[in-house]
């Protein structure tokens, strides 16, 4: 399959390239982009015209449990520890292979239609949450969630290996999904860590996402700060950290030393009054900064512009600072730095020759976002998931015109309605 799309008004993410670009045709073969210039004239299958629309790189969601997608606005009111005891857990026993896939295929086009290509997910029956993302086509990074304190518990790896064997390819990839230090003991986190490095995956772990957690490692690792026990254990690998709410200055210096990734996830953490991290510093430290929705559950959706606003809103707001992050670096963190976290930036995370085709077009003809006085900051402030008109995943055209083909979103409403009803009785 051949797709030209001409007339794009381009925002490339790449360093290669000028920020933003008019008139610039993209031409897509198979997966792969594999021409970006003026006046292209090939024959293809099928041409998009993007005259006055915005194309730039599909969005990249690094921590995220899309099977939640059932569990929205449960948590409110709630502190986190009470929230999953009283509510999450009591409903998560009863949950049955079907309802995963009914409830992760949600998440799956709410994902589309909202712009996000690549999803970092982490939850369990992980066979489920592959099927949909499969018949979805999104780019799924995923694991077999990770929890353990017995020898009984080395079973959780063996299932995570099985899922390696039987799926890792193309628009699935893996990485090993600790759920937190605070959810294992130190000789199974060890086990977990040996086992990425074998197989040479990232490590994807919640990390200091509220100061019980963080007191929590304390007492349980024996250390003064759980920085310690990344730069002791976790030196070797390529770890995806969710939160980071609770580091201090020091923490983040000693953190840039090893090969962490954050993965910020402003709503969730002031939904369930975590704080606020430090992003600034972790910038001014050389972090490299990434951006998550966490579940629906206490994030509410999984809209990426949303949470681009938020990050932006936040880090001046707190700083005092309205020169603090340039609207260009929120969208770096959304895109390239997504995928740097993941480890596939050699594939996806900017519009470049070579790289898979994850493409969104926004439409930004409305009377909302006219007129555009800066491109970067209208995505950041101003535009809303719902605006995205076209999602191309892997070369495949997902969403056209606002539409998924062969979707039937009503029953998908009407069977996650049913199972959220069986479960909570
Ligand atoms: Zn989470």
């Amino acid at each position: 399959m051949r797709v030209l799309i001409k007339n794009c008004n381009l925002i490339s993410m790449s360093e290669n390239r000028k920020k933003y670009e008019e008139n610039i045709d993209l031409l897509i073969e198979d997966k792969q982009i594999t021409r970006i210039d003026k006046g292209i004239e090939e024959k293809v299958d099928k041409v998009i015209d993007a005259t006055g629309k915005i194309i730039m790189p599909g969005l990249i969601n690094t921590h995220s449990h899309i099977s939640m997608s059932i569990f929205r606005e449960t948590v409110d009111g709630y502190k986190t520890q009470d929230w999953l005891k009283e509510k999450i857990w009591p409903m998560e026993d009863k949950l049955q292979e079907e309802d995963i896939y009914w409830a992760t295929l949600l998440s799956c086009i709410e994902m589309i239609k909202t712009g996000t290509t690549t999803i970092n997910d982490m939850y369990f029956m992980t066979d489920k949450i592959i099927e949909a993302a499969l018949e979805t086509g999104i780019r799924l990074q995923t694991t077999r969630t990770l929890m353990g304190y017995e020898e009984k518990d080395d079973q959780r790896l063996k299932e995570l290996e099985e899922l390696i064997e039987k799926y890792n390819q193309d628009t699935i990839s893996f990485n090993v999904g600790i759920h937190g230090l605070y959810t294992s003991n130190e000789q199974y986190v060890k086990k977990c860590i040996e086992f990425a490095e074998n197989k040479n995956l990232p490590i994807h772990m919640h990390f200091c996402e509220n100061e019980q957690e963080r007191e929590d490692i304390k007492r349980d690792y024996n250390v003064k700060t759980p920085v310690e026990v990344i730069l002791r254990d976790f030196k070797c690998t390529h770890n995806i950290l969710a939160h980071s709410v609770k580091l201090d200055e020091q923490d983040i210096k000693v953190l840039s030393k090893t090969n962490s990734y954050i993965s910020h996830c402003p709503v969730s953490n002031l939904k369930l009054g975590c704080g606020i991290a430090k992003i600034k510093e972790m910038l001014e430290n050389g972090l490299c900064v990434s951006l998550g929705t966490d579940g629906q559950g206490s994030g509410s959706n999984l809209d990426m512009f949303e949470t681009m606003k938020f990050t932006a809103l936040l880090q001046k707001g707190v700083n005092e600072n309205p020169e603090l992050l340039p609207a260009y670096e929120i969208l770096k963190m959304a895109t390239i730095n997504g995928a740097k976290a993941l480890k596939l930036d050699k594939e996806i995370g900017s519009i470049e020759i070579g790289k898979k085709a994850d493409i969104i077009m926004i439409n930004v003809n409305n009377i909302l976002t006219q007129p555009i006085n800066n491109v970067f900051a209208e995505i950041v402030y101003n535009v809303k998931g719902t605006d995205v008109e076209m999602t191309m995943i892997n070369g495949k055209i997902i969403m056209k015109n606002k539409e998924l083909e062969g979707i039937k979103e009503t029953q998908i409403c009407e069977k996650c309605n049913q199972i959220i009803q069986r479960i909570s009785k």
